[in-house]
């Protein structure tokens, strides 16, 4: 059998790769839960109909990038291409937006599937974090996921993010303004990408988003959205942003921005983050305010606001900017059998101390103190148990803080109160620094 490569544009995730997509995962779920969110988890395959509905039929996701199949039973299914079409089914499933308490505040992790040109920040699997907060349309409500977005960042360690926000106002505003993008694009159709000509039929907004370098440039002399927002939608847009300035979040109102799916309106917003070395990863992050998905795809009609962030994006920047460094496969307490006749104390005591709550390795050979030491070392572990023939018949251990060099004889009584007391010291000592 010849070689088994991954699927293209798919990968596996270990060592410090793995470390930080969990750190990423658990620190915005974590952030999400201290901003009353709970989490949803839903499954991958959905019906290729709830994205058709979901995303729009015009978006390149649906049209283009969509993982479709069909299975034994001959249901026409699909990995999904983003999250936020399950939740609203999931919502409409469980009957959700019946419960007493508006909005709903939903979070989650997962991945999601596109089939797109693998390239820099652009994989056909890769991670999504996300929030919906569903049955309430408020501009604090638009403010809050901005804000839940960056406390997540700021508590990975990033600094000097871009919040990137504009209005795509309400129906009316959208509809007027789509047919003054029509007058504008109609006289240089003709020489616009064949995407384009679709779009200008579909959602000329689209058009502005598009990445050939004419049709970018043309997409600079377009007019602005921002002259076709009605009184209301201006206004929201408006309160939005003093309320972000109240909590001294900096953003940029960028007049260009419309986000690839069709359910937007009013405030939509992308995090954006130069990378040291100048790649260009693409958008962090993105979302916004929606008014009748959950209507579109046959449940009741309540607005929303979400969005979703790339953990491989996020997680390639750490790794630039040096957020990275996580200590290696970290175990607390080695355990060192002294003799081939001590290994099994030595595992018994491993599997006790593992009962204590402290990572530790099952010893297999006894093997050089001097090559286990090395290894504990490797392992980063900060205290080391010696255990022998005296250490076994005593029921006690011999325990080496390795950083200290002190050596003490602690009964197997004792022991988990011993370790509580050096890893808490540790812990305190480790909030000075
Ligand atoms: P979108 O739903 O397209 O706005 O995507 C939200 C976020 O998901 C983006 O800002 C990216 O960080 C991430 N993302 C989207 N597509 C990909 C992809 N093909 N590979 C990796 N990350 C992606």
């Amino acid at each position: 059998m010849g070689e088994m490569n991954p699927v293209k544009g798919m990968r596996d995730y270990l060592g410090e790769d793995m470390r930080l997509l969990r750190r990423i995962e658990e620190t915005f779920l974590g952030v999400a839960s201290l901003y009353g969110y709970e989490e949803i988890e839903t499954p991958i395959l959905e019906s290729v109909e709830l994205f058709r509905r979901g995303a729009g039929e015009g978006t390149d996701i649906v049209r283009k990038e969509m993982y479709e199949l069909t299975d034994k039973g001959g249901r026409p299914l699909a990995l999904r291409p983003e999250l936020t079409a399950g939740i609203m089914r999931a919502i409409m499933t469980g009957k959700l937006h019946s419960l007493p308490d508006m909005p709903l505040r939903l979070s989650y992790f997962g991945p999601a599937f596109r089939y797109e040109r693998p390239q820099l920040g652009r994989l056909r699997e890769f991670h999504q974090f996300g929030v919906e907060a569903v049955g309430a349309d408020s501009p604090a409500l638009d403010a809050e996921t901005i804000a839940l977005l960056m406390t997540g960042f700021r508590l990975l360690g990033f600094q000097g993010l871009r919040i990137l926000v504009n209005s795509l106002g309400d129906k009316e505003s959208r509809d007027s303004y789509r047919e003054a993008l029509r007058d504008y694009y109609r006289p240089h159709l003709g020489e616009m990408c064949e995407d384009c000509q679709e779009r200008f039929r579909l959602n000329p907004l689209r058009m502005l988003d598009c990445k050939v370098e004419g049709d970018k440039a043309l997409a600079k002399g377009a007019p602005s959205l921002q002259d076709y927002l009605g009184e209301k939608s201006r206004a929201r847009f408006e309160e939005t942003l003093k309320i972000l300035d109240g909590l001294g979040i900096p953003y940029e109102i960028d007049p260009g921005l419309v986000r690839g799916l069709d359910y937007y309106s009013e405030t939509v917003f992308e995090v954006h983050l130069l990378s040291p070395s100048g790649k260009d990863y693409g958008a962090l992050g993105g979302g916004g305010h929606y008014g009748g998905l959950l209507k579109e795809l046959g449940g009741p009609d309540l607005p929303g606001v979400g969005f979703a962030i790339g953990a491989e994006r996020v997680l390639a920047l750490m790794k630039e900017l040096g957020l990275g460094e996580e200590e290696a496969g970290a175990i607390e307490v080695a355990i060192l059998p002294v003799g081939e006749d001590s290994l099994p104390y030595a595992q018994e005591v491993s599997y006790l101390v593992r009962g204590m709550g402290f990572s530790a390795e099952t010893p297999l050979r006894a093997g050089k103190l001097s090559a286990q030491f090395r290894r504990a070392e490797r392992k980063g572990a900060r205290i080391a148990l010696l255990l022998g023939e005296e250490e076994k018949e005593g029921r006690k251990v011999r325990l080496k803080d390795l950083r200290s060099e002190e050596q003490e004889d602690v009964p197997l009584s004792e022991l988990e109160e011993r370790l509580d007391r050096i890893f808490e010291e540790e812990e305190e000592h480790g909030h000075e620094d």
